[in-house]
């Protein structure tokens, strides 16, 4: 018997961990334990999403003759008294690349040496784990450019089988009678949960957002969609958070509800469709055939929007691997600057920049969009994020806490990542003076002001012009206008010049 403990793969389909765990032993029982150190760091939005996943998951482990044992508690006294009660031999499960995961899993595995049994762990969550692609010096990488190289020529694992009906422990054998006991003074019994526990039993609430639904079927339909169309112009349509031009995988990808071998290889048949699309509409025109042969390595735009597509999977894992070599970046500056950066730190702007009420349409679009769904569009995220640290200068740690608390797919490695290139203090070259106007990025990137409508319902009598001028408006016109949305609460041009004073300070240029 193994014991397969799932965390954030909330699937049974292209699991690596839980095939190994298959593969080691006649039966297998899988597991979810809900840790309150865990829970402490989650949110509405993310419980949502994660028991709808988990109560699919348990649907799938029953309809296979077996189930899933949920329990709460502390892993590290969970696992060894469950891997007693079912006569396991191994513990097996998917490596987390982040500090506290890591600390936490080093704790289990101590605890299940301790009572004898082995742990086994596996790279899952990406396709290149942290270490494998490095520097030509050997170091691991710290600018994308050249990761993304190396990542994209190598060669991808196929996804792994979902584990049939006689892989698993039957149902009888897991049942919580039969679980009783456990190891020294912890009872087992009591940890289980016989039916999955209610958001409000494990001490949150319905989320107000309108969260996307969790699961593998709901990942599966996700991925489908997105790579029967919106792949192909993926690269023109991305940046315009008014089309639907992304995958909205990111939960998914968050939870593990859709293995990342599963969603590689949906690109790659994506990509073969558009090759053969390509192919077939030079068929028969010599000079593009003698064009093509002769750019093998050309794409056109459908393949390269694909393309563009995967070097997004590829800044996860980039992310990753980050976070994972330098683990204080959690709360840390990535960047070293010779002196500490001297924020400014307004309550009263923070929390209008948290309502969406900063007087910058496309900012406050992002941040009620954030509120409605529990999600915001990347070039939005970026806007929003460098209107806070460059506009408002306040602490990026302001944002990714903002963040945390309700975005469904907050990623620490992600959401660290994204908010240190928004406050130049991470990975990229990204120069500390490139800062963007937010309303000239909201006329590129919302050129009808159709997103700006749509979160902004004050704003929806006001022309797209009027709107991507807010701040320049008189305070009449603005009262003219919309008479309930509010006057820009700066100027961007002098916090721009304050913000290039407090980077060159801490450069110590001053
Ligand atoms: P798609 O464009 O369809 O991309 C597919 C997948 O690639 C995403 O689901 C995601 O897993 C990955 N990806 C895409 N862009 C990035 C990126 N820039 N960095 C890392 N991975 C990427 N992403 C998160 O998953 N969680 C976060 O908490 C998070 N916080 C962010 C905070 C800031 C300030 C910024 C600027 C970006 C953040 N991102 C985060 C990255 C990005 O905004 C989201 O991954 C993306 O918007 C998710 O939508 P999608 O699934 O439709 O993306």
């Amino acid at each position: 018997m193994t014991v397969f403990w799932h965390r954030r793969d909330l699937r049974a389909a292209d699991n690596r961990g839980l095939a190994a765990a298959v593969d080691d032993a006649d039966d297998t029982v899988p597991v979810f334990v809900f840790d309150d150190a865990v829970l402490a760091h989650a949110s509405d939005a993310r419980l949502r999403f994660m028991l709808d996943s988990l109560a699919e998951l348990r649907e799938t482990y029953r309809e296979r003759g077996s189930d899933l044992v949920v329990a709460r508690g502390d892993p590290a006294a969970v696992l060894p008294a469950l891997a007693a009660a079912v006569d396991a031999e191994t513990v097996h499960w998917n490596a987390d690349y982040s500090g506290l995961a890591q600390d936490r899993d080093a704790r289990v595995a101590d605890a299940l040496d301790a009572a004898g049994f082995d742990t086994d762990t596996h790279h899952d969550a990406v396709l290149h784990e942290p270490g494998m692609i490095r520097t030509n010096a050997g170091d691991p990488y710290s600018v994308y450019t050249y990761f993304w190289k190396k990542w994209r020529d190598r060669e991808k694992p196929d996804p792994f089988a979902s584990p049939a009906g006689s892989d698993l422990a039957d149902t009888d054998a897991i049942a919580p009678a039969t679980l009783d006991g456990g190891a020294g003074d912890f009872d087992l019994d009591d940890a289980l949960c016989p039916s999955l526990p209610s958001i409000e039993e494990l001490g949150f609430a319905d989320p107000a957002a309108d969260v996307q639904s969790g699961g593998t079927a709901a990942a599966r339909d996700r991925l489908a969609a997105f790579c029967d169309e919106a792949i192909f112009s993926y690269e023109s349509d991305r940046e315009y958070p008014a089309r639907a031009g992304s995958s909205r995988l990111s939960p998914h990808l968050k939870f593990g509800t859709i293995g990342l071998r599963e969603v590689y290889q949906a690109t790659e048949a994506a990509m073969a469709a558009a090759k053969a699309r390509d192919d077939a509409e030079t068929e028969g025109d010599a000079n593009a055939e003698a064009d093509d042969a002769e750019a093998d390595d050309e794409l056109d735009p459908a393949q390269e929007s694909v393309r563009t597509f995967q070097s997004q999977l590829a800044w996860r894992e980039f992310y990753a691997q980050v976070l994972y070599f330098n683990p204080e970046i959690v709360s840390q500056n990535y960047k070293a600057y010779e002196e500490p950066i001297e924020w400014r730190n307004d309550a009263d702007e923070l929390a209008a920049w948290k309502r969406g009420e900063t007087g910058y349409p496309i900012v406050d679009a992002g941040m009620r969009q954030l509120r409605a769904e529990a999600w915001m569009h990347n070039r939005v995220r970026m806007i929003v994020a460098s209107f806070l640290t460059k506009d408002l200068l306040i602490d990026w740690r302001a944002g990714y806490d903002h963040f945390r608390t309700h975005l469904a797919d907050h990623d620490t490695a992600n959401d660290n990542g994204g908010w240190q290139w928004a406050a130049s203090t991470g990975t990229d070259a990204q120069p500390y003076f490139r800062i963007f106007n937010p309303a000239t990025q909201g006329e590129r990137y919302d050129p009808d002001a159709e997103y700006i409508r749509e979160y902004v319902p004050e704003l929806r009598g006001v022309d797209a012009d009027a709107i991507h001028d807010w701040p320049e408006l008189s305070d009449a016109e603005r009262a003219d206008l919309a008479p309930d949305y509010p006057d820009p609460i700066v100027d961007h041009s002098h916090r721009r010049e304050q913000a290039l004073a407090m980077y060159k300070r801490a450069r110590g240029e001053d």
